[in-house]
């Protein structure tokens, strides 16, 4: 794509990158076939082609954003489908990032909208906040279907819908400690807590390191580590990202060079994506750049990990059926496809893959809270294609598909690592019913 950019313009860094980014879009149009917004709305302006034009036009004319840019960029889900169908090599991500940038420093968007992504950036990456909002909303929940009769009042709905029916206790794997491995030892890795993940279903932690220890791998919560950033990188606000951004990699950066780490777990892809971006978010910093390198060449998601070392086998023989949901993030973001399938599979698990596996389930970070209707239909697309394949159970590997899907799936939901962690010696998942395991008496 050709571009007019000035010489002034491109010496601001972030427009040099996005015009080296337009330029190699040649308008070919592949990527409109799996966008999930064009699929579903299909509208032009609402695929990746037609938001990289607007973004263009945008940036060229070094305009302030306007409420048409706006509806169709907040539209975008970052599932990054588009990415992995681009033959160009379009990142789409950083693009889209800077446009959301762009927007939040020039648009003012509607009151409501602005009190929400306040509220929401105020108190979701912050677990003691979230636990007690989640306690408010769910007294608020009966009354859901009222706040959408009024279109600018649909993402409290939302919200208070989202809410789980309880808040599983605080656990102790959240706070900062050293897990010492139970078996030889073979390695030493940090592990994220993150923020809405710890609160929703800590599980997921517990049995990561659960699972590590019992394979030999020290596992380490480091002292001042905290929410990713991705939700407010979303959101366009890039100094709350980048101040999240560098407070984990001072985090890190201490015990790297204190004890030294093989790698840092993740356990929500969500959060993956953007730690293995921390590099290229701090490029500009020099005090930052090359220690967010080194911490996004060490993220790696619980599965990428464990496909990488030396597995026993299973102890558990669950004889169930899995129909793996891989969480956009996953297979878009980090681009880890095979891993957990074929975990599962060594596990033991019979796998299933749902028809429409590119197409996202309409979590997308905050998005089914601010785009409800657009969420709720990509939810029950995708929770037909589930349905459809007769599995026992879903497994995934991101709490946002987790709570997107759980009250329609018709069957348990989990993530990969409990099952693995099942399978490997742990105790079985609490939502998988006794009725449904082959090995049942
Ligand atoms: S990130 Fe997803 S929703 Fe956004 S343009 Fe790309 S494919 Fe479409
Ligand atoms: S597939 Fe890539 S090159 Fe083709 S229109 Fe989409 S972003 Fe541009």
């Amino acid at each position: 794509m050709q571009t007019s950019f000035t010489a002034a313009q491109l010496s601001d860094p972030h427009v040099a990158e996005s015009e080296k980014i337009l330029r190699k879009c040649v308008h070919c149009g592949f990527c409109t076939a799996t966008c999930p917004t064009y699929v579903t709305l299909g509208n032009e302006l609402d695929s990746p082609r037609g938001r990289i034009y607007l973004i263009k036009d945008m940036l060229e004319n070094g305009r302030p954003a306007d409420e048409e840019i706006v509806t169709h960029i907040d539209r975008c889900l970052s599932c990054l489908a588009c990415m992995t169908t681009c033959p160009s090599g379009v990142n789409y991500m950083h693009l889209v990032d800077h446009a959301r940038a762009h927007i939040e420093k020039t648009y003012r968007r509607p009151l409501l909208q602005r009190v929400t992504r306040a509220a929401l950036a105020m108190v979701l990456p912050y677990p003691g906040r979230f636990r007690a909002a989640l306690g408010l909303a769910r007294l608020g929940r009966p009354f859901a279907g009222l706040f959408d009769r009024v279109a600018a009042l649909q993402p409290v709905g939302a919200m208070l819908k989202l809410a789980p029916s309880a808040v599983p206790a605080k656990s102790a794997f959240s706070s900062p400690a050293v897990h010492p491995p139970k078996a030889e030892k073979r390695g030493r890795v940090a592990i994220l807590t993150g923020c809405a993940q710890s609160v929703l279903d800590p599980g997921i932690n517990e049995a990561t390191i659960g699972l590590l220890s019992r394979l030999g791998i020290e596992v380490v919560v480091p002292e001042g580590e905290g929410c990713c950033g991705a939700l407010v990188h979303h959101m366009g606000r890039e100094e709350a990202a980048l101040a999240s951004a560098r407070r984990n990699v001072d985090a890190w950066t201490r015990e790297i060079e204190r004890n030294g780490l093989d790698a840092v777990i993740i356990t929500a892809s969500g959060c993956g994506t953007t730690i293995k971006d921390y590099g290229f978010m701090l490029r500009l910093d020099p005090a930052y750049a090359d220690k967010a390198a080194r911490v996004s060449a060490l993220a790696k998601d619980i599965t990428e990990y464990l496909a990488a070392i030396d597995l026993p086998t299973p102890v558990a023989q669950p004889g169930l059926t899995v129909a793996y949901h891989s969480a956009c993030s996953m297979q878009h973001g980090q681009k880890i496809t095979r891993q957990p399938k074929e975990l599962l599979q060594k596990a033991g698990f019979t796998v299933k893959e749902p028809r429409e596996g590119h197409l996202c389930c309409g979590s997308a970070g905050t998005y089914n809270i601010m785009q409800p209707e657009i969420s709720a239909r990509l939810r029950d697309r995708k929770v037909r294609n589930i349905a459809a394949t007769g599995a026992d159970l879903v497994a995934t590997g991101n709490i946002g598909c987790i709570t997107q899907i759980a009250d329609r799936a018709g069957m348990p939901i989990v993530h990969t690592v409990l099952l693995l962690d099942w399978a490997y010696g742990g105790p079985k998942p609490e939502a998988i019913g006794r009725e449904r395991t082959a090995s049942s008496p």
